[in-house]
């Protein structure tokens, strides 16, 4: 057949094809979401947790360094301290033996070396125990700070609060002097400049992060020299949640100092943000690529799939009813006819015919048989069962066959269509019309041996005819429960 006709006679159907590339597509969508769920996304957060790791890392390595500072802070006040020649003068000075002047004559100078001799330290005050001021090298120190020195038990030295003056910082220490004989014979108050301090602020801070000293009260004590005002408020006002700023804050070992860095999230996690979307794009670029190739490589192939199922379902459907035609009919009929008599159940078979159809078609022409014949095939569809099968089996003749059933049920069926088709008129394009059927039912008892096909199809057909003979508008049952057995028509 040339495929022209063939076409004409089964047209494509394009809107199934559409469905295909739809399936497609929603395919593509539903695999690019779950790309994104589990593979994009759980990634994108592990990196951020990595670099939130690293942050806090780097956060830990910058307070290391301070206290490294603080440390050597430390040291150089105690090795002033402990320098054996002072500290036995000075016991001598506390036991009367020698006199403040002498003992300052003596220290003086070797204090001024320590100071020359260690950049980093600017001034040292000596004190005797009571805390009262003996001499003094270096910067003048506030006197303050010899009260707040006052050493107790311990004897190493410790940090004070850092001391701010008029444009300047200052570290400052206490240390005390103490002499296996004699105890504490007195302590000092070292201080340190803060250009050790201010260069690892500096050097730390960077394009995203930055880093800086604060004082409780929530002033800044260091700030970098580069560094973006909105970080230092947020470092200011301690706050987490600045929005797009990251504030950590640690205690050091200077009272009442902590060491604090700011996170601009955004430009921090620009480049992972930026690989995310590359990502994303190519994972969009590829899902519409495939769907492209699909719909012009895949196109004839579907289309022809799609036509090989067209085809067998023009070969196995009624087209005007769409139900079973004959032929399928027959091959359920053989399936169902075999299981019933290979497990000994029931089996009915329903057949009607619309009667005195020839008039209608007589009176009002073929087309508006058909609209009939179309309106009956849909009354049968509204009434099946999942496991009923209903056929078109010849020109106004309907056909069903229901496995499992016995003929109460199967003539109950039956009466309720032929009522149903007698009281609703069609809608047709000549008006309403009213028709009648007439059934046969016939019911197969389980466990009947000898049947075959060909004789169950003539005893429905011959119930039909019963009807027809006793009036038409009826149904008549026919039951069989051996190899011709008929009982009388009901
Ligand atoms: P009865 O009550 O004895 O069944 O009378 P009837 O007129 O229905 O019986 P008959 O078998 O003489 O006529 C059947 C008619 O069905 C003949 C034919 O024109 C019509 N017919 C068969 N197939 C179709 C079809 O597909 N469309 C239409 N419109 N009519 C059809
Ligand atoms: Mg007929
Ligand atoms: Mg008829």
């Amino acid at each position: 057949m040339p495929d022209a006709t063939l076409q004409s006679l089964f047209p494509r159907q394009p809107r199934r094809i559409w469905r295909v590339y739809l399936l497609i597509l929603v395919g593509g969508l539903l695999l690019s979401t779950a790309f994104y769920v589990f593979g994009i996304r759980p990634l994108d957060d592990r990196v951020r947790m990595l670099h939130a790791e690293r942050i806090a890392h780097d956060f830990g390595d910058v307070g290391r360094a301070f206290d490294g500072i603080v440390a050597r802070h430390l040291g150089l006040a105690e090795q002033v301290a402990s320098r054996t020649a002072i500290r036995q003068r000075q016991a001598d000075f506390l036991q009367g033996r020698e006199s403040l002047d002498d003992l300052a004559a003596f220290a003086l100078p070797k204090l001024a070396d320590a100071l020359k001799a260690n950049a980093e330290i600017v001034g040292i005050v000596r004190h005797d125990p009571s805390g009262r001021r003996l001499f003094a090298v270096g910067e003048e120190i506030p006197a303050a700070l010899s009260a707040a020195c006052r050493p107790g038990e311990e004897d190493r030295a410790r940090p004070l609060p850092l001391l701010r003056t008029e444009g300047q910082r200052r570290f400052a220490y206490c240390s005390p002097i103490r002499d296996d004989r004699h105890g504490l014979v007195g302590f000092d108050v070292v201080v340190a400049d803060d250009v050790a301090v201010q260069a690892l602020v500096d050097t730390h801070t960077g394009e995203v992060i930055v880093y800086a000293l604060g004082l409780d009260g929530g002033e800044l004590a260091f700030r970098p020299a580069v560094g973006g005002d909105a970080a230092m408020r947020a470092v200011r006002r301690a706050d987490a949640s600045t929005p797009g700023l990251t504030v950590l804050r640690a205690p050091t070992r200077v009272p009442g100092l902590s060491l604090c860095s700011v996170v601009d999230q955004a430009r921090f996690f620009a480049p992972q943000r930026e690989q995310s979307r590359l990502l994303l794009l190519t994972l969009a670029v590829a899902a519409a690529a495939i769907l492209a190739l699909s719909v012009v490589l895949m196109r004839p192939i579907i289309r022809s799939l799609l036509d090989e199922q067209h085809l067998i379902e023009m070969a196995s459907f009624d087209r005007l009813t769409g139900l079973l035609n004959w032929g399928t009919f027959h091959r359920v009929l053989d399936h169902e006819f075999a299981r019933a008599q290979r497990y000994r159940r029931p089996l009915s078979l329903i057949m009607f015919d619309i009667d005195h159809f020839k008039r209608v078609n007589d009176t009002y022409g073929h087309p508006v048989g058909d609209e009939v014949l179309r309106a009956i095939g849909r009354t049968c569809s509204g009434l099946f069962r999942q496991t009923d099968s209903w056929a078109r089996y010849g020109g106004e003749e309907f056909m069903a066959v229901l496995p499992e059933t016995q003929e109460p049920y199967a003539e109950s069926l039956a009466d309720r269509l032929r009522q149903h088709i007698a009281a609703n008129p069609i809608a047709t394009a000549a008006g309403m019309l009213s028709v009648t059927v007439s059934a046969g039912v016939l019911s197969c008892r389980p466990g009947v041996d000898g049947l075959d096909k060909v004789a169950i199809v003539a005893e429905v057909d011959k119930a039909l005819y019963a009807s027809k003979e006793a009036g038409r508008n009826r149904v008549t049952v026919a039951v069989l429960t051996g190899r011709t057995d008929t009982s009388p028509p009901g």
